[in-house]
């Protein structure tokens, strides 16, 4: 069976029947074909970033059925519910404060306060299977990094299959809806802080269309006061303790995170161990709810034992990187 099909109910059932057990499915948004995984299962979110051979952890975007969905996981305020009523399903994407109890793992917002949510406009079925994912199904352009988002499931096919002899391990489906309309990715404008509205991305759905929405300017990106407000580095996931990297033993006042050996570690007040089986997808999976575990005791540290650089190893090295250097003391 080739990896890609039409969409059919009988495809559609298979793709939930992957989707629930972890794997990944790319399909059709209206933008660009998007590399789908279960949002509430951290294995299946680590699976996103090794099929895409992303060198760093990204933070992603969440896609639902409605607007309802999607506010069930965030906090939306009232120029969120302003711009989802205006540009819902659409290519529209809002970065917002996560719920308390947000479903979605951690991996899938680089560890931040804030999650990406999305309504696409897609066909009816693929609606009716989203709508059975509680915390949404969290999906990048379904490209290699590096290479250019796909506009077709052929694009899909023959961006994954030309990097290796076999399509990638957890990719069990591409659903072929035809080509994407808009081709262009979304506008993606975040709205976590209040008063400020910030346009991250240009993308398929004009500033100017936005700001007539909000009745008030978007702030760009790119402007350099931005760049010097307090806050920008919260857009880098930082645990409040330092963290010391590279460690081969921890002291009784500091905690400790290690890849899969804990020898060393023993006078750590706490231990996580990323990965038991010295995987880095696992490890990866793991790395955010481990640190955010770790750092809610309060230790004087968090000693970081090496992690390879094979696999995902390399994108856990430079968020282990951002992390100590945004808790480093000014
Ligand atoms: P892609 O996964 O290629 O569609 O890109 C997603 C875009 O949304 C990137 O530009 C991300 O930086 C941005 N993004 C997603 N989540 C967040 C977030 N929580 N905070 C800021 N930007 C985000
Ligand atoms: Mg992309």
């Amino acid at each position: 069976m080739t990896l890609r099909q039409p969409l059919s109910h009988e495809t559609l059932d298979r793709a939930a029947d992957s989707l629930r057990a972890g794997r990944l499915v790319a399909f059709a948004t209206e933008t660009v074909y998007g590399l789908g995984g279960d949002a509430a299962n951290p294995l299946a979110v680590a699976r996103i970033f090794e099929t895409k051979g992303r060198p760093r952890f990204n933070p992603l975007i969440a896609h639902f059925a409605d607007a309802t969905a999607a506010f069930a996981v965030v906090q939306p305020d009232q120029r969120a519910h302003a711009l989802a009523k205006a540009f819902w399903p659409g290519p529209l994407t809002l970065v917002l404060p996560r719920r308390p109890d947000c479903p979605i793992d951690p991996l899938a917002s680089a560890g931040l306060a804030t999650q990406a949510v999305r309504v696409p406009r897609v066909s009816p079925e693929f609606r009716a299977l989203l709508a059975g994912f509680k915390a949404g199904i969290v999906a990048p352009s379904a490209n290699p990094s590096g290479r250019l988002s796909p506009t077709s499931a052929e694009h899909v096919e023959a961006g994954f299959l030309s990097q290796r002899e076999h399509a990638p391990e957890h990719l069990a489906l591409i659903l072929d809806d035809g080509p994407c309309p808009a081709g262009l990715e979304s506008t993606v404008v975040d709205l976590s802080e209040a008063g400020q509205s910030r346009l991250l991305r240009h993308g398929a759905i004009v500033q100017t269309d936005i700001e007539a929405v909000l009745g008030q300017a978007l702030t760009p990106d790119t402007d350099p006061a931005v760049k010097t407000a307090p806050g920008q580095m919260t857009r880098h996931y930082a645990p409040g303790a330092p963290l010391i990297l590279n460690a081969e033993t921890a002291t009784p006042d500091q905690a400790a995170l290690v890849f899969s050996n804990p020898t060393g570690f023993e006078a750590a007040s706490a231990l996580e161990v990323l990965s038991p089986n010295g995987s880095t997808t696992e490890a990866a999976a793991a790395l955010f709810a481990a640190l955010h575990r770790l750092d809610a005791l309060g230790p004087a540290a968090i000693a970081v034992g090496p992690v390879p650089m094979t696999g995902l190893g390399e994108a856990i090295n430079d968020r282990l990187r951002r992390a100590a250097a945004g808790s480093a003391p000014d």
